[in-house]
């Protein structure tokens, strides 16, 4: 088989696809991070356009049925990540349930608590708010479509390639960001990626008798809702089939063989049950991989890093597992210098074994979102290459939209957290 030489931008150029326009900002995909980056750069009065591939916003957070905020907090009562992380929070769980422990109930508790600032909400939910909070900013939403290939003039992204029922199209751009989870827009314009590994995980909500049951005493739809698994492994690789080998997440034989696996995982530990007792409510429409690939930025976050006091700090964000670590995101973690209108943000961010999962949960993903579509704005404004931009002016537009952007030396205890990790069944 000949081998095809050219890249589907410069194939198809040379077709005549439709020009459909410039937009400040481009976002491809609109996960947490991509919802963030949209609304920060629309914010920042930047004509915006969010691309997302499937008809829900919200990516993992929604669609991946991961419906679960992080802690927010250190762990001893002080609130950490703030910001649009709080500011999607609200909106969360504005019309949907909400398990926000009880010192938390009326914000940052006066009195240090060993509960952890977190809440469960419904997916579906959030996905219809972010719909409405976008629309009503006045960002143009394109679903059902799939960023294809950025066409680019060098190490300058010029645009991208859309393809969707309308064909392929192509949109320009000032800036371009890559919130698509796996960097597939930067790695296809030569940016530096990195791999990362994946469990055997799949994990659907179910309702059964006895949950709705449970959730008609308590008075609390939540309580309906509970989970059936294929694959069960958790984060650190508990639960997975010893046999198998690990999913780098971006090859499509291999997602196609994840899913069928898990499917018909799920279905053997489903059918023992008794038929009429319980229903499978959703399945997730997206892979629940955790790390698939992230740019090689110009910094990659370690988990040496905690404590650590970044220059170009775009936020403090704190460990979700376990209490008093607390890390900041330099700014280099989601750019890579030489390429100028190109930036990353959530699961794409650079980090390191646990340091990127340290970035990439929901929390941490909004703050980089936030910071992206800020540092696009500031970009254009200043005809600055993204990656270097003025750090400060950065830093002052995120504060001023409640982002902490250092934390105080005083939140670091003197003896190292030798505590217990926090309850959940996923991360
Ligand atoms: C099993 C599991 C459990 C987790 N548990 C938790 C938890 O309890 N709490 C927590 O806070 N976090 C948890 N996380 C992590 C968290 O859900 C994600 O890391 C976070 O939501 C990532 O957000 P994102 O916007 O960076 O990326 P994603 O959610 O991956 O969003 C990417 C978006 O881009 C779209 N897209 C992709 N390619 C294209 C393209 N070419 N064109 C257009 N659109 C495209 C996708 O459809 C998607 O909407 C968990 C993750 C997993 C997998």
């Amino acid at each position: 088989m000949t081998q095809m030489k050219n890249s589907l931008a410069e194939l198809n150029f040379n077709k005549n696809i439709p020009y459909k326009g410039h937009y400040d900002l481009i976002v491809a995909g609109g996960g947490v991070a991509g919802v963030a980056a949209a609304l920060s750069a629309r914010r920042a009065g930047k004509n915006v356009l969010l691309i997302e591939k499937t008809i829900l916003l919200g990516g993992l957070a929604t669609i991946g049925l991961i419906n679960f905020f992080v802690p927010m907090c250190n762990g001893r009562g002080k609130w950490i990540i703030r910001g649009m992380a709080e500011e999607l929070l609200r909106l969360a769980i504005r019309y949907g349930y909400d398990s926000i422990p009880e010192d938390w109930k009326n914000g940052e508790p006066i009195k240090p608590t060993m509960q952890r600032y977190c809440t469960r909400y419904s997916p579906q939910i959030f996905a219809l708010v972010m719909t409405e909070l976008l629309n009503n900013a006045g960002i143009n939403i394109r679903f059902d479509s799939i960023v294809s290939a950025p066409v680019m003039k060098g190490s300058h992204c010029e645009g991208v390639i859309v393809d969707s029922k309308s064909g392929l199209e192509y949109f320009s751009a000032g800036v371009v960001v890559d919130t698509t989870g796996d960097a597939d827009v930067l790695h296809r314009a030569g940016v530096p990626t990195r791999q990362g590994k994946n469990y055997f995980t799949y994990c659907g909500h179910a309702l059964t008798l006895e949950s709705c049951r449970r959730a008609w005493e308590e008075k609390n739809i939540a309580k309906a809702i509970t989970g059936r698994h294929g694959g069960n492994a958790d984060l650190y690789g508990k639960n997975h089939p010893v046999e198998m080998p690990t999913f780098c997440g971006t090859n499509a034989d291999e997602i196609s063989r994840f899913i069928v696996l898990n499917q018909c995982r799920m279905l053997d530990n489903i059918r023992i049950e008794e038929r009429i007792s319980r229903d499978i409510i959703t399945l997730p429409t997206m892979c629940q991989f955790r790390t698939t690939r992230c740019i090689d930025g110009d910094y990659c976050l370690t988990t040496g890093d905690q404590y650590r006091h970044f220059v170009d700090s775009v936020g403090v964000i704190n460990d979700f597992d376990q209490r008093d670590f607390l890390y900041e995101i330099p700014y280099r973690t989601l750019v890579r210098s030489g390429y100028d209108n190109l930036i990353t943000a959530g699961r794409c961010a650079c980090g390191d074994g646990y340091a990127w999962d340290i970035l990439r949960v929901i929390p941490p993903a909004i703050i980089s979102g936030q910071a992206a579509g800020a540092a696009a704005a500031l970009a254009i404004d200043t005809g600055r290459p993204i990656y270097d931009i003025n750090i400060v002016q950065l830093q002052q537009a995120l504060e001023k939209a409640d982002v902490m952007i250092h934390f105080e030396n005083a939140l670091i205890p003197e003896i190292p957290s030798d505590d217990v990790k926090v309850e959940s069944e996923h991360f």
